[in-house]
């Protein structure tokens, strides 16, 4: 039996990424404790609020574990704030001014959060997906307040751009981040990446 893909289930839309995980034929497990996070297979960091995510998680004791399932090579999903907890930083803010948010530091992109200002803050559009996910034909993507991806490291790949050629995905080893949200719609390509 494979081990269940863990949902990081302190806070946001964890629900909806449960029903997509099942969608894809994935068991879930509710992670809120490091004990919970040692059985899963594969993790979800959903969107929400960055600064309660990032303040439940160290509050959870989280921290250290969340480094220790990246390193070991299980893969990881991150979607919006769960992006910008991967992310190594914020820009467009001073660093006393990441309202408390701590990213991980496990993605190498910087991000702006809700870089898209508040008139046009939550927005629906296809995606331009790279070839190794492009079977199953256009892919639609919600932006709800969303991050923007900044300076993107070298070894980071670009899975998914807007239209206009914007990167809105990134994958760097078993480490997948979105902007977008993955779990508002019926496709589940992105969450098959985390069958492992
Ligand atoms: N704007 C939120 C933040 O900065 C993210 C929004 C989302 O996850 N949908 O954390």
């Amino acid at each position: 039996m494979p081990l269940p893909v863990g949902l990081l289930a302190l806070q946001g839309d964890f629900e909806m990424h449960r029903q997509a995980l099942a969608r894809a034929g994935l068991e879930t497990l509710p992670v809120r404790r490091p004990d919970e996070l040692a059985r899963a297979g594969g993790l979800v960091i959903p969107g929400g609020e960055s600064t309660t995510l990032s303040r439940l998680i160290d509050r959870g004791g989280l921290r250290a574990p969340l480094r220790e399932f990246v390193s070991s090579g299980r893969p990881v999903l991150g979607t919006c704030a769960g992006l910008i907890m991967l992310s190594r930083g914020l820009v467009g803010e001073r660093h006393e001014t990441w309202h408390g948010v701590q990213p991980l530091a496990l993605l190498d992109v910087t991000v702006r959060r809700n870089g898209y200002g508040r008139q046009i803050d939550s927005f629906t559009e296809d995606l331009v997906l790279t070839d190794g996910l492009q079977d199953g034909g256009p892919c639609r993507a919600v932006y709800i307040r969303a991050p923007r991806l900044e300076d993107i490291g070298p070894g980071v790949e670009v899975i998914a751009r807007r239209p206009d050629g914007e990167p809105v995905g990134v994958r760097a080893d078993n480490v997948v981040g979105l902007t977008f949200h993955p779990e508002l719609g019926d496709d589940g390509r992105f969450h098959a990446l985390l069958s492992g």
